[in-house]
């Protein structure tokens, strides 16, 4: 089957160990993602597209599926060589457009919300956005078509990995999903200062999930993630993650039935050998299921001090 997508490997550091970049063939010769900033990274990009004949100074077009450093990486090093325009969620425009100052009201956000969770761990956004230097930026929303390869694809804004996720949908069924859509890996819900920075915090899974639930009634032929072999049949893979939840919420039940109250102590029990920084990926995870007991009625919370306490609604016996 030529489905004019096709698919570059770059190695990355990260447990996932490569992230794929996708070269959409023909009028507009697009890339969806670039992978990291590094020389080896842009080397693999290089290699990657030269076995279809093409260098960077000839995409025309690059679309990006979320900010995350291994996405984002080769965006410039693509767009100096061609001058190619850049394609993005409307999310990402005080990213993009504001760059440091955006960093200074991530960083803050990180900090309080690592005050109200119990926890003393640094969170810099800078580990995986940077200052951008990209010009000619077109920001797209829900339901706008963007031309790839010789036909119109369906943007769709699905937030929940990230603040900036969209989803590619081609007439055929084709999406390319980002890390929307994981085979191999559950992508993390993580925690996001709002995109409005007067709108109050995101609820991250609660997001991810009714975004999850928009592309599960979509009809795809195949989906093209971030990590990971194209695969067919998201709707397995869909209900997979929801079963997921599930299970997380039980863990996090028992923990606070064994007397955690705080985001940080609930994560210690689940994640005890989580050190450093990416602590913040389990408070994240843990803060994200709390939302979704909460949405439940299954939990409630109070202020104490600095910090939220969180506790169990008993079940009701009417
Ligand atoms: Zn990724």
């Amino acid at each position: 089957m030529q489905t004019g997508i096709e698919r570059v490997r770059i190695e990355t550091p990260y447990p996932e160990d490569h992230v794929n970049a996708y070269l959409i063939l023909g009028d507009p010769l697009t890339l969806v993602d670039t992978g990291l900033p590094f020389p080896k990274s842009l080397a693999q990009l290089e290699d990657g597209l030269a076995r279809h004949g093409v260098r960077f100074a000839d995409i025309e077009q690059i679309v990006v599926t979320h900010m995350h450093l291994d996405h984002i990486g080769g965006v410039s090093a693509v767009q100096q060589a061609s001058g190619a325009r850049i394609v993005v969620s409307e999310a990402a425009r005080r990213i993009v457009e504001l760059g440091e100052d955006e960093h200074r009201r991530f960083d803050a956000f990180y900090a309080a919300f690592a005050r109200e969770a119990g926890s003393d761990v640094r969170w810099e956004s800078r580990i995986w956005m940077q200052k951008y230097d990209w010009r000619d930026v077109v920001y797209v929303r829900d339901g706008d078509v963007v031309r790839a390869g010789g036909r119109d694809w369906r943007v769709m804004y699905v937030p929940g990995h990230s603040r900036t996720d969209i989803v590619l949908v081609d007439p055929a069924g084709h999406a390319i999903a980002g890390d929307h859509l994981l085979p191999t890996i559950s992508a993390n819900a993580f925690v996001e200062p709002p995109v409005d920075p007067s709108a109050p915090r995101p609820k991250p899974l609660l997001d991810y999930r009714a975004s999850m639930e928009r592309t599960r009634a979509l009809d795809l032929a195949l989906v093209y993630p971030g990590h990971g072999d194209p695969f067919a049949d998201h709707r397995a893979l869909i209900d997979r993650r929801f079963a997921e939840h599930e299970s997380r919420c039980a863990q996090i039940r028992e923990a606070l039935a064994e007397g955690a109250t705080t985001v940080a102590e609930v994560t210690r029990r689940l994640f005890p050998k989580l050190e450093g920084p990416v602590v913040m990926l389990g408070l994240s995870e843990v803060q994200g299921h709390l939302d979704l007991l909460e949405s439940r009625g299954e939990v409630t919370s109070a202020m104490d001090g600095e910090v939220r306490r969180w506790t169990r609604v008993a079940a009701s016996s009417g």
